[in-house]
């Protein structure tokens, strides 16, 4: 007999199932790219409207050959965590390329930006210390705080009045940590950074912001959020991911003053006992680093095609939400009308992913869709097409 345990689970994923909320996983037969192949339908072309593959990296050559060569330089694995014997040179020399790139003091790497968040708050802030986070903050963030002891505070997505509100609540604390995505991920719209900067100084708060959706290609270099409002010395932590326009294999990072990341060296449980990134990872997100700092022509067509879609699709008559980040989310509402319209998408050889209720707030469901660097202008015209012609038919 099986466990009661699998009995229920089988219970609720049938429920799921039964309100189409399961999550089925569509396997990719050909490298991650602007067009991929899918193991259900064979060699077809299929247009990826849903990768975080924002500079078009995922499966660059360049990349490709800088893993080749540190497979051969380096072998595969290290089997140890950093403070044992799994510190590599090329782990050290990416991060410092990262600090020089973001420009921070010093960087620490970890398996994952989700692994980041997870052990950066736990390590710095303790009872007595307060941390106050945006409402819309990353999955990574919030759980990373429910790890520490501090007192919590949560404002609305970008309200600064409420955030000055907290503020002033958290008076009493030692230390005062603002928390924020540089970009929000189910809006594609970017955090007021000059707002919260300037309210954290006021009240001698440091600020903290996940740039896992900026950096790579916003800002001057693609240095991310900060650099963009020329406030990088005003930003006393920052995570970031290279696992979405940096290549995309997979890795994260914090950045930020000197002493924190030494504390981190010391006191993150996800740095201590998990295992070094891959070498060869390593070696490619230097290569992915050096590509991303000079690729304004990449940027140049991110933003040229981005404008195209949003454009195209606010003039169909469709409701889309943020102003010109590549995160393009067309609002249905209903969650029923996002499914319809992603069904009509993938007819069509299109992938384009709906989100509803928990992802979203209820009510406000979407497609979300993801512009690539990689993608033609010709790319887009078949996108919007295809959004034309599901007016008429829903
Ligand atoms: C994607 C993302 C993460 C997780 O990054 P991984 O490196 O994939 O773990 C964390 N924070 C934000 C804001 C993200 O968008």
């Amino acid at each position: 007999m099986r466990h009661p345990l699998c009995e229920r689970l089988r219970d609720e994923l049938d429920e799921l199932s039964s309100r189409k909320l399961l999550k089925a996983e569509r396997e990719i037969a050909s490298p991650q790219s602007a067009h991929i192949n899918l193991r259900a339908v064979g060699e077809r072309d299929i247009l990826n409207m849903c990768a975080n593959n924002y500079l078009g990296l995922s499966n660059h050559q360049t990349l490709v050959q800088a893993a080749h060569v540190g497979l051969d330089r380096y072998g595969f694995g290290m089997s140890s965590v950093r403070f044992i014997c799994g510190t590599h040179s090329v782990h050290r020399a990416l991060e410092t390329r990262v600090s020089d790139y973001v420009r921070t003091e010093d960087t620490i790497l970890f398996g994952s930006c989700f692994d980041a968040n997870a052990g950066l708050f736990e390590a710095i802030l303790d009872a007595g210390d307060a941390v106050i986070s945006d409402s819309l903050n990353h999955a990574s963030i919030i759980d990373g705080i429910r790890l520490c002891k501090a007192e919590r505070f949560r404002y609305a997505n970008n309200d600064m009045d409420e955030l000055d509100r907290a503020l002033r609540e958290a008076r009493h604390c030692r230390t005062v940590l603002v928390v924020t995505d540089g970009v929000f991920s189910m809006d594609g719209i970017a955090a007021n950074l000059p707002g919260i900067c300037n309210l954290a100084k006021r009240h001698g708060a440091l600020v903290m912001v996940d740039d896992s959706h900026a950096v790579g290609f916003i800002g001057p270099g693609g240095r991310g959020t900060p650099a963009l409002h020329g406030l990088e010395d005003q930003v006393d932590i920052l995570t970031g991911t290279l696992g979405k326009a940096l290549g995309g294999a997979s890795g994260g990072y914090v950045s930020g003053r000197h002493e924190i990341i030494a504390w981190l060296r010391q006191r993150a449980r996800p740095y201590l006992f998990s295992n070094s990134l891959m070498p060869a990872l390593c070696e490619a997100s230097l290569a992915a680093i050096d590509l991303a700092e000079r690729a304004d022509d990449l940027r140049q067509n991110l933003t040229a095609r981005t404008y195209q879609l949003r454009k195209g699709l606010s003039d169909l008559g469709f409701q889309v939400s943020g102003s010109d980040h590549p995160i393009v989310p067309v609002i249905t509402g209903n969650a029923a009308i996002a499914v319809q319209i992603a069904d009509f998408l993938a007819a069509r050889d299109i992938l384009a992913v709906p989100f509803s209720y928990p992802v979203v707030p209820q009510g406000a469901a979407r497609i979300r869709m993801q512009v690539s660097a990689a993608h033609s202008a010709e790319d887009i015209e078949r996108v919007l097409a295809a959004f034309q012609s599901v007016r008429s038919s829903i």
